[in-house]
């Protein structure tokens, strides 16, 4: 039989403890090993049993795809992050249940060469159009024959984090900060995800206590590092207990001011922020959270609820979201996701060009597309719901910043720039004269009628 998509990867979650044998590191006593690891957990409280989970309350649209496709699990399971997890549409006939797949769609599921895992989250297969292939939300998610197409420059790595890592799992690009890659599971598998040579069981190295340790010794000897990103895959995927073993390690190295974790937890596995994630987290302040967010219809109540119990928490919220073609890249679209994000206390923070990855070339649109929203957004709707427009460099440039032309140029001892409507004006600059450099436009001069 042909190997399917899912079989690469078990519905356990990870802990620490994958890939080590338990009675190696038990010994230990600084080892995560010591917490419970999830199938522990699970062990000591069935799954079945979850009349304690916190009521989270449903959107329309959840409830409705529950009753149509899992009639017999209670509000409670459904509710359950644990049960999220362990009933992810893996594979081509449970994704065919719920949707009615393209041909398309069909081949790409149909290789057994695949680049990424399928895993979708019942919670976030209930936002997917069962009848159309182009729907934003569809796309993230459900492979496509496009993903088998190398164009010129994608590459595995193309971020070159590979080369910026001290250790395994750690990447020191920056001098003040560094990103730990905690996991390499992710609840769902988003198709363009630049770290798809990791994530789901791919080539990179797999997570394990060993390897965590080896993260903290390093960031422990490097007085340097005063922000640690906690990412992955996807760190909130971890047990409680897990999480907390490595925040503690971490915020107990004195040079660390910031710990940062990067999630899509809240967006495809809301119900995973429980009261009692958020009491854990908060006891490490300042913890910051980036939600990776793609598309205004992913702002649910059950996601606008993850949001404002973390943001309730004291948790800064702020959002990464990657540009891709015919899914966001319009005004329309991002100011309803951004204006959507405000609401629920989440700064729209990073608006990122698609990273070059393997067969993403459909995923990518031109970079004026970015410049294009950033214009229709700026002057035109609260600063707040402006993010940063970024490349990351291939190669390991890190993040540049991309602006649309409103630095003209000089004009003497003035600076001429342009606001969000198109108009020049003239700022008085003499003591930059001979600073900035750039052209003056024609008829620029004239440019002082605006001010
Ligand atoms: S959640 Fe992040 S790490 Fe996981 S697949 Fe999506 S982009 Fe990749």
């Amino acid at each position: 039989m042909k190997k399917d998509l899912l079989s690469t990867e078990d519905f356990e979650p990870p802990s620490p403890s994958d890939g080590l044998g338990a009675s190696k590191v038990a010994k230990n006593s600084e080892s995560p090993l010591q917490v419970k690891t999830q199938k522990e957990n699970a062990k000591v409280i069935p799954i079945q049993k979850v009349s304690s989970v916190p009521r989270f309350k449903s959107g329309p649209r959840s409830s409705a795809f529950r009753k149509q496709f899992f009639p017999q699990v209670s509000t409670a399971e459904w509710n359950s992050w644990q049960w999220q997890l362990k009933h992810r549409i893996r594979d081509t006939e449970s994704l065919s249940r719920f949707l009615v797949l393209s041909e398309d769609e069909k081949l790409a599921l149909g290789r057994d060469d695949h680049p990424l895992p399928l895993a979708i989250t019942p919670y976030y297969a209930s936002l997917i159009d069962r009848e159309n292939p182009s729907q934003s939300i569809r796309r993230t998610v459900v492979p496509v024959t496009g993903e088998y197409f190398t164009s010129p420059g994608e590459a595995e790595d193309p971020l070159g984090e590979d080369h910026d890592s001290p250790v395994p799992g750690l990447v020191h690009r920056y001098p003040d900060r560094v990103l730990f890659l905690v996991t390499d599971f992710c609840s769902s598998y988003c198709r363009y995800c630049t770290r798809s040579r990791i994530v789901g069981g791919g080539k990179g190295t797999p997570v394990n206590a060993n390897q965590w340790q080896k993260a903290i010794d390093y960031i422990e000897r490097t007085p340097a590092i005063r922000d640690v990103l906690l990412s992955g895959g996807d760190p909130l995927t971890l047990s409680d207990e897990v999480l907390e073993w490595l925040i503690s390690r971490v915020r107990k190295i004195s040079h660390v001011e910031l710990i940062r974790i990067g999630t899509k937890v809240p967006v495809v596995l809301p119900q995973r922020v429980t009261p009692a994630l958020v009491r854990m987290l908060r006891k490490y302040h300042p913890v910051w959270v980036s939600i990776h967010f793609t598309h205004p219809d992913e702002l649910t109540p059950e996601t606008n609820q993850a949001c404002e119990r973390l943001a309730d928490g004291g948790i800064p919220l702020g959002s990464q979201t990657v540009l891709l073609s015919g899914i966001n890249d319009n005004v329309e679209t991002m100011k309803r996701l951004y204006h959507g994000l405000l609401k629920v206390r989440v700064k729209p923070y990073y608006l990122y060009q698609c990273d070059p990855i393997l067969g993403s070339s459909h995923f990518r649109t031109p970079v004026e597309k970015g410049l294009e929203i950033i214009r229709g957004l700026r002057g035109f709707t609260t600063g707040y719901a402006v993010p940063h427009y970024v490349i990351d460099a291939p190669g390991g440039g890190g993040k540049i910043p991309l602006l649309p032309e409103y630095f003209i140029g000089r004009s003497g001892d003035d600076l001429l720039i342009r606001n969000y409507e198109g108009k020049v004006f003239v700022y008085p600059d003499p003591a930059g004269s001979g600073g900035l450099e750039g052209p003056v436009e024609e008829g620029c001069q004239e440019a002082g009628a605006g001010r």
